[in-house]
């Protein structure tokens, strides 16, 4: 009998920027030897009870609820923050590094180049600066397009910030599906050419050519999802965990 491939995708909301619905995500992929590979913490917990002004280029509000922490999602699936082997950091931004002091068991994966920028004084980096920046995290800087884990393959677009990544999952039964993350945060963005450049996109030329990398990597690997990084429109449309994709 051919065992089944178990390999796992769970979307978490870890936020919402109101009043426009768009979401700050994070995500869980459990591997077929039941390797806990997150992607990014949304935003710091802290949030919840004091949550900042408006963020991001539309200057939306900051919505952020108990449910929302990363620790009580990954609790909805039984997991703690110590289950978590590995944890892509995509970038530094508060929205997706706010959580990361909790992971210290975990290899934190970022690309070394977002890593150096960062810790030289990159201005973006430095607002959760204090929760990335610590000695009981341990990194894992890695260069260019690698492959994390079979399965699962990191992908340098920079643009949005320097040294920013993308997430290639292989999944059993849906295929390929690509977490564009903030390289292409909306599906209406997908066309290099056309694409709006948001305010906090550093580099335009970049963030045109990561895009076009992303639309590339998804023709060529017959990718019949893409995630975007924050997207109102697409993310009721998607499965939230509990739910996941196999
Ligand atoms: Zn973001």
């Amino acid at each position: 009998m051919p065992q089944k491939a178990n390999v796992k995708l769970y979307l978490f909301q870890l936020g919402m920027l109101q009043p426009l619905g768009v979401p700050i995500p994070g995500y869980l992929i459990q591997t077929i030897d039941k390797h806990n590979v997150m992607v990014d913490s949304g935003l710091p917990y802290e949030f919840i009870k004091n949550p900042p002004g408006p963020m991001g280029p539309a200057q939306l509000q900051v919505e952020v609820h108990e449910e929302d922490h990363i620790v009580n999602r990954l609790a909805t699936i039984g997991l703690h923050p110590d289950d978590i082997d590995f944890l892509i950091v995509t970038h530094f931004d508060a929205d997706h590094a706010g959580n990361l002091s909790l992971f210290t068991k975990a290899e934190l994966v970022v690309q070394l180049e977002h890593y150096e920028v960062s810790l030289a004084g990159y201005p973006r980096s430095q607002r959760a600066r204090e929760h990335w920046d610590r000695p009981d995290l341990h990194y894992r800087q890695v260069e260019g397009d690698i492959t994390l884990l079979p399965g699962i393959e990191l992908i340098k677009t920079s643009g949005h910030v320097p040294g920013h990544q993308s997430v290639l999952v292989r999944l059993p039964n849906s295929g390929p599906v690509l977490l564009a993350i903030d390289a292409v945060p909306t599906a209406a963005m997908m066309d290099a050419e056309t694409r709006t450049i948001m305010s906090n996109d550093d580099d335009e030329s970049q963030t045109r050519a990561s895009t076009r990398k992303l639309a590339e990597i998804a023709e060529r690997e017959g990718v019949k999802l893409i995630i975007h990084g924050h997207d109102a429109d697409q993310w009721p449309t998607l499965k939230h965990s509990p739910q996941f994709y196999d």
